[in-house]
């Protein structure tokens, strides 16, 4: 074949370094590699795209039926797992709204949950993410702030769905993005012309544009390294944030409004219902305008719902119950080793009154097993038994050896 001066449009390399050219119009020319490189780059989007972006309605699963699934992972919050069942359902069939031509906009249900931490929050948005085969991602406000000072931008938030996403811009688009710690951004008091917390505020405002919905420069890399990155695209329209906080404090709102409202005709029969051990199930989304949400962020995450504090019953059940639950985890890496671990049912409710002694939630139930497994998990490889019982004075006298503070870092 006859070489000339021709050089590939796409990698630059000339004939005589290639095995040969494709030819296209006015004098582009693509090289043998870059063609096959191309060809491995279209396969790919479209396995992708079909399996990301076009969700068809039989796809998506029924409330009940993401309920269930909910039910094998998360103990009790059946409320919380209700209202989200039907928030994300709600969600999925708006994306598929785009083909309709009628003039009924279904607007975007983003949710915020409230409740103590370890009670199930990110568990519940990652479990549903896993269901759905949409990416996800949890981000935590605190770390937000204004754009121009130390932290992270607010766009940084849809890098790393970005960055789960491998970079479909697409799948990114329908992805769901857990913020925890919302409440941190909470403006320090109701009345903003008093106590201004300007950051506070400022992250909310910034917020706010992401819930609604808009086209947003993504910085690929995240935010302030990489300066001269160029920036993504990212319509947020159909991305769906659930917003998760403790909102300490909160109780004292709630009862403050409860109190307010019952004065009056009827009060004393309305006071009676009110549980007071469990203001929370009461929340209301001007308690959150009491606790400093500016009233525009209440309004974007009109789905408001709120999660039990995890009791002994609750507890106990978290740890063996759930389909991944900690000693199902624990009989497994034994299994591994063909050892067979049972524990006296003793453990497990000296475990469970432990995490509740050292007020440390379902969190300590992970710690405080770890603590008791430790050597075992240390000798038994080793050692030739096929089978290993925990019984309750082995797991007292781990647990009595051991520093509580190292319980509640873990
Ligand atoms: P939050 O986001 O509310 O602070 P998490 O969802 O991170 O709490 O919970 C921490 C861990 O505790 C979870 O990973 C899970 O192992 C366990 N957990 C908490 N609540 C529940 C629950 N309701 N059911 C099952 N496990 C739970």
């Amino acid at each position: 074949m006859a070489k000339n001066n021709k050089n590939c449009s796409f990698c630059g390399r000339p004939e005589s370094q290639v095995d040969f050219f494709i030819m296209g119009q006015d004098g582009a020319h693509i090289c043998n590699e870059c063609a096959v490189q191309a060809a491995e780059i279209v396969k790919e989007n479209t396995t992708k795209k079909s399996k990301l972006t076009n969700l068809k309605k039989e796809q998506v699963p029924k409330p009940i039926e993401i309920k269930e699934y909910l039910d094998q992972y998360v103990i009790g919050q059946e409320e919380a797992k209700k209202f989200l069942s039907v928030a994300v359902y709600n969600h999925y069939k708006r994306l598929m709204q785009e083909n309709s031509n009628d003039d009924v906009e279904i607007e975007k249900s983003n949710i915020i949950m409230v409740g103590y931490t370890g009670t199930g929050k990110t568990l519940l948005a990652k479990t549903i993410a896993k269901k759905l085969h949409v990416p996800f991602t949890i981000v935590d406000a605190t770390v937000l702030t204004e754009a121009g000072y130390v932290g992270e931008d607010i766009e940084s938030i849809l890098t790393r769905l970005l960055q789960v996403a491998d970079y479909d811009v697409k799948a990114a688009e329908r992805g769901i993005v857990f913020i925890d710690e919302i409440d941190k951004i909470a403006r320090k008091g109701d009345n903003p012309s008093i106590t201004r917390d300007v950051s506070g505020e400022g992250v909310q405002q910034g917020l706010l544009k992401l819930l609604e919905g808009a086209v947003v420069n993504v910085p690929p890399q995240g935010g302030r390294k990489h300066p001269d990155q160029k920036m993504i695209a990212v319509n947020t329209q159909n991305i769906l944030f659930v917003c998760g906080g403790a909102f300490d404090g909160i109780e004292k709102k709630i009862a403050s409004r409860l109190n307010t409202r019952v004065v009056g005709y009827n009060a004393g029969k309305e006071n009676e219902l009110v549980d007071k051990h469990n203001l929370l199930q009461y929340i209301a989304p001007q308690d959150l305008k009491s606790f400093g949400l500016i009233p525009e962020i209440i309004g974007r995450l009109p789905i408001l719902t709120y999660l039990e504090p995890l009791d002994r019953t609750a507890l106990r059940r978290i740890l063996t119950e759930p389909k991944n639950s900690i000693i199902k985890q624990y009989t497994k890496l034994f299994k591994m080793d063909g050892i067979e671990l049972k524990f006296q049912e003793e453990v497990l409710e000296y475990i469970v009154d432990k995490s509740i002694e050292f007020k440390l939630g379902a969190r300590g139930l992970r710690s405080i097993t770890e603590t008791i497994m430790m050597d075992e998990m240390f000798e038994m490889p080793s050692k030739n038994e096929k089978k290993l019982t925990v019984l309750l004075p082995y797991a007292q006298s781990k647990i009595e050896k051991t520093n509580i503070n190292r319980l509640k870092i873990a």
